[in-house]
């Protein structure tokens, strides 16, 4: 089943997208429900419980505005840094080198915050050249959590995957060298770009499918998730160890190679320019810079 989160004649729904893509029908939700997006049938699913009803009727798909499926997630985005080995590779000339043993044997691991989501056909504000002229794309598989829980281990964190959608991990680079943590650089005001729905698992696997990014029509990124680092069920290990996961948390799992900044020279996102993420399975997104 694939969920959208969108607006019609000025109120958030959630539904479920038709087989073709085209048609939308919403739940019969109460406000206070549709929050969060998909957020409660997430929740429900995992309780046991049926989803809501859906309404008699479908929504052509291009009378409604589609947002983030998640649209204000529970808590901060999870990501993953450096986790595709083309990509790892572009970066050696960079400050984000690999500088000690440790750095091979665990997955670097950042956040979000919430507030920087947006969706799937937002614009995304440039935050203007006195903060940041380095601003980067990073097209990436998102996995959604289903049944929560802490220590999973590897064998077992697939059946914690509820579904997938598509990010776009924008980042200010300039900023994310300045300062040992990274969430700074990631986290500003709509760097998030998010959708176009959530995807359940049992439609797609994301160990096994392929992100690509263009910039104004060029691809840039081209990458099979089989070459990750870090697979899904590692990264869920590890971001459970003595953490709790619950769910609705979203893991965004790192990009492939094709990044501004490892071009030669590099090429940051200039005002105008249209990146659109697509993942094989799940849909794609398409973000104007402003
Ligand atoms: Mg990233």
């Amino acid at each position: 089943m694939r969920f959208a989160t969108f607006v019609h004649n000025g109120k958030r729904q959630v539904g479920q997208v038709s087989a073709d893509g085209q048609q939308l029908t919403a739940f019969v939700l109460t406000d206070a429900q549709t929050r969060h997006g998909a957020q409660c049938l997430i929740d429900a699913m995992v309780a046991g419980q049926p989803l809501p009803a859906l309404a008699k009727e479908s929504l052509p798909l291009s009378s409604v505005q589609l947002e983030a499926p998640l649209p204000i997630p529970r808590r901060n985005v999870w990501c993953v840094g450096r986790n595709y080995h083309a990509h790892a590779k572009e970066l050696q000339a960079s400050v984000f080198k690999d500088s000690n043993t440790d750095a091979k044997a665990w997955p670097i691991v950042f956040t979000k915050v919430p507030e920087c989501v947006v969706g799937p056909t937002d614009d995304v504000q440039l935050p203007g050249a006195t903060v940041s002229e380095q601003i980067d794309y990073e097209a990436e598989l998102a996995v959604v959590i289903g049944q929560g829980g802490k220590n999973i281990r590897q064998a077992d964190a697939m059946q914690h995957v509820f579904g997938y959608t598509v990010v776009n991990d924008v980042t200010a680079r300039d900023v994310q060298m300045r300062h040992q943590q990274w969430d700074m650089g990631k986290s500003f005001d709509s760097f998030c770009p998010m959708g176009p729905w959530l995807v359940t698992a049992d439609e797609v696997d994301g160990r096994k499918t392929r992100v690509r990014c263009w910039v104004n029509g060029e691809l840039r990124q081209d990458g099979p998730t089989e070459n990750m680092i870090f697979d899904i069920p590692t990264l869920i290990e590890t971001i459970s160890r003595g953490i709790t996961l619950y769910p609705g948390d979203i893991i965004a799992t790192g990009t492939p190679a094709g990044v501004g900044m490892g071009l030669n020279p590099p090429r940051y996102i200039a005002k105008g320019d249209v990146i659109r993420v697509e993942i094989d399975g799940v849909g794609h997104i398409e973000n104007r810079f402003v």
